[in-house]
């Protein structure tokens, strides 16, 4: 879906003759494909109600959500939207449209309740009363979404006022049910090229270094590249990450208990590590067929030594015992309980 270019592709969310001090919209970078679909969509007038854009963390969902909001309420003529400089774009980019819900979530778990889908369901039947008579819903990181949550939001997006659309954004598609996923038009959000994200962060006014430290990790996932560079957090996960991936390469076993030890007992966190865990994997797999493969995972010189050590077979392996630890981590199970029984799992693949 990604189009590579030689010059790094950029579209403003603005025209052009706006000056660069008055361009108050973000950049998309990259997909260019979903750009052109949205834009055509807008100007025959087909901008669907409910969107689901989905893609891995960082890859720019919500400023997708954002431009898609744009798209439906800029008040410039159709081929020219969003053009960025209309009250509507304004808003829209500074989060402060009245008609533009950014519907919060609840609880220790951070998900859509029926709670608030039902306060939605009532809150729809006010009109709006911008220019463009539409009202826009934004859910942003659907996760973790129970069943009474998903169908309140179905009766919601079945049969929906003519002026209110809806826009989840989600790592996966598999986050929704199939009655949801059929009544919204999906859109996969991709990374970009690492030329493209080294050109976001030249641009955002980060250093040669730290943008080419970050590239290295996260490749042209933007968001995640930024994250690495302004995030303690995010820069530990990645050591940490490093750090049982050597473990695993010796093989030693007392030292991957102490590496799982030290992730503590924050979902995300172990999220985190779990998933660079599971791309080191996916890595070793692909470079022990092809030794040139570009990577997607944080460290790709453990992936090319452990791709001389193992067989794709024990990499898939290992891909499913940190797939069911992810599982367990969803379902409740103790963390400490989960990390341990990865790291045997691994070990046991590993022998
Ligand atoms: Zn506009």
């Amino acid at each position: 879906m990604d189009d590579t270019h030689d010059v790094p592709y950029t579209k403003y969310f603005k025209m052009a003759d706006i000056s660069e001090k008055e361009n108050i919209m973000k950049k998309i970078y990259g997909n260019t494909y979903l750009l052109g679909t949205l834009d055509n969509m807008r100007k025959n007038n087909r901008l669907a109600q409910s969107v689901i854009f989905y893609g891995e963390k960082g890859s720019g969902k919500k400023l997708f959500a954002d431009y898609y909001t744009s798209l439906l309420l800029c008040e410039a003529p159709d081929g020219d939207a969003p053009c960025g400089k209309c009250t509507a774009c304004r808003t829209v980019d500074s989060h402060s449209h009245p008609d533009v819900t950014y519907v919060p979530t609840e609880g220790k778990l951070e998900g859509y309740t029926v709670k608030i889908a039902r306060a939605v369901s009532s809150d729809v039947c006010i009109k709006p009363n911008n220019n463009t008579a539409k009202k826009v819903y934004i859910f942003r990181d659907c996760k973790n979404m129970n069943v009474q949550a998903q169908n309140a939001l179905l009766k919601l997006i079945e049969e929906p006022p003519e002026y209110a659309c809806f826009i989840f954004t989600a790592d996966s598609k598999s986050e929704f049910l199939p009655t949801i996923i059929s009544r919204c038009v999906c859109f996969g959000v991709s990374s970009c090229t690492e030329e493209e994200a080294r050109h976001s962060l030249i641009e955002s006014g980060f250093g040669a270094d730290e943008t080419a430290a970050a590239i290295k990790c996260f490749h042209g996932n933007i968001g995640r590249c930024t994250s690495y560079i302004v995030d303690e957090n995010l820069k530990n996960q990645v050591d940490l990450t490093k750090r049982i991936a050597n473990s695993i390469i010796r093989k030693d076993e007392y030292e991957l208990n102490a590496a799982f030890f030290t992730v503590g007992s924050g979902r995300n966190d172990i999220h985190s590590i779990l998933s660079m865990i599971d791309k080191l994997a996916r890595d070793a797999a692909v470079l022990s067929r092809d030794a040139d493969a570009p990577v997607i995972g944080c460290y790709r010189e453990a992936a090319v030594r452990l791709s001389t050590m193992i067989t794709a077979y024990q990499a898939v392996n290992i891909h499913n015992a940190v797939e069911r630890g992810c599982r367990a981590i969803d379902a409740n199970v103790n963390s400490s309980l989960v990390l341990a029984g990865v790291c045997a799992e691994i070990m046991e693949i590993m022998a």
